[in-house]
């Protein structure tokens, strides 16, 4: 059994390589995530949707190392919870994505390193069904930093 999705319509799922859907402004060309009814710069509706790119840039991004209040939190909390990063990444030629992190420790993170989209495990609803969400994790092989001069 696939896990299923925390919301519909946010990620291609279940898929080898899931990708965000957003929506693009057939007027004015503005990109969204997730789709909206309409264009927030424009007005013109309706946004076509629009499978966002799979890979981007960190451009900010801070740490949740405790569990958030529940609610409106609905992922795993008490013992269960694992601290987790929130971040903005930069999809090229697209727009920022405010996103959860597989990566929480600030020593790991920093501004312009490659991110790609994962889905990852989320929480476990009232009938015992696993939930996934979507997060950004930094690319393997990536070069890190500056490193030594
Ligand atoms: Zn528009």
């Amino acid at each position: 059994m696939t896990a299923a999705p925390i919301v519909e319509g946010l990620f291609t799922w279940p898929a080898d390589e899931p990708r965000l859907i957003g929506g693009e402004c057939g007027a004015c060309g503005t990109i969204t995530f997730p789709c909206q009814s309409g264009c927030p710069r424009c007005g013109a509706e309706p946004l076509e949707e629009r499978l966002l790119g799979r890979r981007g840039r960190l451009w900010a991004w801070t740490t949740q190392d405790f569990p958030p209040p529940a609610p409106p939190f609905a992922g795993a909390g008490g013992r269960e919870f694992e601290p987790f990063g929130i971040g903005y990444v930069e999809l090229p030629g697209e727009l920022r994505v405010e996103a959860r992190l597989t990566e929480h420790r600030p020593e790991r993170l920093h501004a312009g390193m490659e991110m790609e989209l994962v889905i990852v495990p989320f929480t476990t609803d009232e009938g015992g069904n696993d939930l996934v969400t979507f997060a950004f994790r930094p690319v393997e092989g990536a070069v890190e930093g500056e490193g030594a001069a």
